[in-house]
């Protein structure tokens, strides 16, 4: 496949969309997975994933951690522009409000009673830093305390929905997606939620854009370890149709830890480190299911500690995140502007970046 993705020839959609994925293939190894899945204890489960490791590692593309196709494409057309126009520098709509450099969203996904039960232990970790984050729940495989969704609210949190089932199957055939898309709506109404994450990652990005809410967070930028490999190669929003897509860009807890057995946040920080570099988004999922140890809790600090130290941080709620990217693409950015600004009452202080050679490589002023 390597010979098709020559910088400059091609079309992003390609990989924001996941065309380059052959959607047979796809289909056949999830049903497989989940066919098997229910027959299998929990144990035997993490080792088959576990023997799995090298050969997903070896699928080549997207490249795993980092796939940066799509920020050197980004790059070459600004190059092609600054060399056309003879200009210095091409002025932008800064991609975050707040002249920030970088955007961080903190997510989880509540699996089972476990996870529900471990929700307080996480938030403490993350109040301490005077962190928000979004918690997503099922909504048909657990009960839910009556009264969470407000705690979580008044919290400053936010609540969104992680399917109806834990399973495959919203996305498996038309028929299903068409029936489960008013109880979708149902629920995000009833929860006043506008978020969606699919279960394992389950995701057709040709169907996207009928889901129901302002934000769907299903696609990771790259990941060769879930269910459905693969990933949009982005590490900032786009959209499907009018649904604003928060690509999922650091990996999972589950994956870091279970799979591959990680003792350190290394992989966290490395590419952590290159999505601040490149003014990206970092979106990041941990499960409460899986923080039940105090070392664990302790990786998910690590992390905070990392993102707390850095100044230049855009730390909002995924909803936020989203309307802001709603509203970026409203604003264009005249030829000599100091700012830009939003009228109305959701405004955010959007601002001029701009982009520039700096040697061999493209550099952003925000
Ligand atoms: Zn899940």
């Amino acid at each position: 496949m390597a010979e098709a993705f020559r910088p400059g020839a091609l079309d992003p959609a390609f990989f924001l969309y996941e065309h380059y994925r052959d959607p047979r293939v796809r289909a056949r190894a999830t049903q497989l997975y989940y066919r098997a899945k229910p027959l299998l204890p929990r144990r035997l489960q993490l080792d088959l994933r576990r023997a799995f490791v090298p050969v997903q590692r070896r699928q080549g593309f997207p490249a795993w951690p980092i796939e940066p196709i799509l920020v050197d494409h980004n790059h070459e057309q600004l190059r092609a522009q600054l060399r056309r126009s003879g200009a210095e520098r091409i002025p932008f709509v800064g991609l975050w409000p707040d002249r920030k450099r970088f955007c961080f969203v903190l997510t989880h996904d509540v699996e089972g009673p476990a996870g529900i039960e471990n929700i307080e232990p996480v938030r403490e970790v993350e109040r301490a830093y005077g962190f928000a984050s979004a918690w997503n729940f099922v909504a048909e495989e657990y009960s839910i305390p009556r009264d969470l969704f407000a705690r979580l609210r008044t919290d400053g949190c936010e609540v969104g929905l992680h399917g109806i089932r834990h399973d495959d199957s919203l996305f498996r055939d038309r028929q299903r997606f068409e029936t489960a898309l008013p109880k979708l709506h149902e629920y995000l109404e009833r929860w006043e939620a506008v978020g969606f994450r699919s279960p394992s990652t389950h995701r057709n990005s040709d169907w996207m854009h009928e889901l129901p809410c302002l934000y769907d967070s299903s696609f990771p930028d790259t990941d060769p370890f879930e269910p459905v490999p693969g990933g949009c190669c982005s590490i900032v929003p786009f959209f499907f149709g009018g649904v604003v897509e928060l690509p999922i860009t650091l990996a999972q807890d589950h994956t870091l830890f279970e799979i591959l057995r990680e003792r350190s946040i290394e992989r966290w920080l490395e590419k952590g480190r290159w999505i601040i570099e490149q003014h990206g988004l970092i979106n990041v999922i941990t499960h409460p299911d899986y923080m039940l140890s105090s070392t664990r809790l302790d990786r998910y600090r690590e992390l905070l500690d990392f993102l707390s130290g850095r100044s230049d941080g855009w730390h909002e709620l995924p909803r936020n995140v989203a309307r802001w990217w709603t509203q970026r693409a409203q604003l264009s950015c005249p030829i000599e502007p100091e700012t830009v600004r939003i009228p109305g009452p959701t405004d955010f202080a959007a601002s001029v970046s701009y982009a520039r050679e700096q040697g061999d490589r493209i550099v952003f002023d925000v």
